[in-house]
């Protein structure tokens, strides 16, 4: 019989454990167990990898603990600006937004462009207005201030610098959002979200609407969606990545993965991590900064929850 799995992220950084306390560990974990089985649950009921991939990054957006949906992190200016991707690996169908405000679950939003655009990728207020369009409720900034996020924002304001919301280690608030599952039909899939880079501007854009870079979901390879500081993972192609390595140098989902983290994106610097599966079930979730939340679960009876190495 197929086997079926999910794996998701809430962020890969400079983790340090011992600013952690246990009982935002606890909570952490906890918000990875129920958006893990939530997913997982679909999977088990015969529904589709899009439909779990969907569900399991919802719940994650709707986390004030990652960097994602509620707990976005903030722009220069101010506001919060998100960036999701969806993509299916049956018939290579994606949608992916970018810059978008105001929306609950970014991820809903990309799946829609793929479902209800003839398009893949929409932008800024043309993104916007394709959602307001469809009836989404544009939420008042104050459903997504979140004061570790402000404080966070404050340190950097005034400078020219951004960075990755998971590598402030003066706190534990960290994490762009993953899922990857592969249903019991082997169909695999893939999405992912997130508010960038704390002080970002300028329209910045990272890798996680992008299609190939950030996420990427193939039936002959894999699925993957990555986490990291994001202009290494535009310039390595990642997610493409590991799926190319598996199809034109038969490397396993595993093999591919660690090349890519461990190996190539650390050619040019990049640190950061990633979560695949492929049409066979199996899944890889390496990492090359301290730690990476995550979770897995697979109908083989392996299941994980960790956030360090
Ligand atoms: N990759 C994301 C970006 O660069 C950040 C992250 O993974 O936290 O926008």
């Amino acid at each position: 019989m197929q086997t079926f799995s999910i794996a998701i992220h809430g962020g890969a950084g400079t983790l340090v454990k011992g600013l952690m306390t246990q009982e935002l560990e606890a909570q952490y974990k906890e918000a990875l167990k129920i958006a893990r089985d939530l997913g997982y649950d679909i999977l088990k009921q015969g529904g589709s990898a899009l439909d779990a991939v969907e569900v399991s990054v919802k719940s994650l957006e709707d986390s004030p603990l990652f960097n994602a949906g509620k707990g976005a992190v903030f722009t220069a200016e101010g506001t919060h600006e998100m960036d999701a991707a969806i993509m299916e690996g049956k018939h290579l169908e994606a949608g992916a937004v970018s810059l978008i405000t105001g929306i609950k679950n970014p991820v809903t939003l990309a799946r829609d462009v793929m479902e209800k655009s003839y398009h893949v990728f929409l932008a800024g207020e043309g993104a916007m207005q394709f959602a307001k369009g469809l009836d989404y409720k544009v939420e008042n900034p104050d459903y997504f201030y979140d004061d570790v996020r402000y404080q966070q924002w404050q340190g950097i304001k005034d400078s020219d610098t951004f960075q990755l919301d998971h590598s402030v280690k003066k706190d534990g608030k960290f994490g762009t959002v993953g899922a990857v599952a592969c249903d019991q039909h082997g169909t695999v899939a893939a999405a992912t979200s997130t508010g960038g880079m704390t002080n970002k501007k300028w329209g910045r854009v990272g890798d996680s609407p992008m299609i190939g870079a950030g996420n990427y979901a193939n039936n002959k390879t894999c699925a993957v969606s990555c986490t990291g500081s994001g202009e290494f993972f535009i310039r390595g192609v990642v997610a493409y990545d590991v799926s190319c390595l598996m199809e034109h140098k038969d490397m396993s989902v595993e093999d591919a993965s660690n090349e890519v983290i461990h190996k190539r994106i650390l050619e040019i610097n990049g640190d950061g991590g990633l979560i695949a599966v492929d049409a066979q079930g199996n899944i890889a979730m390496p990492f090359n900064t301290e730690g990476m939340y995550r979770a897995s679960k697979s109908s083989n009876g392996d299941e994980e929850i960790s956030i360090y190495k």
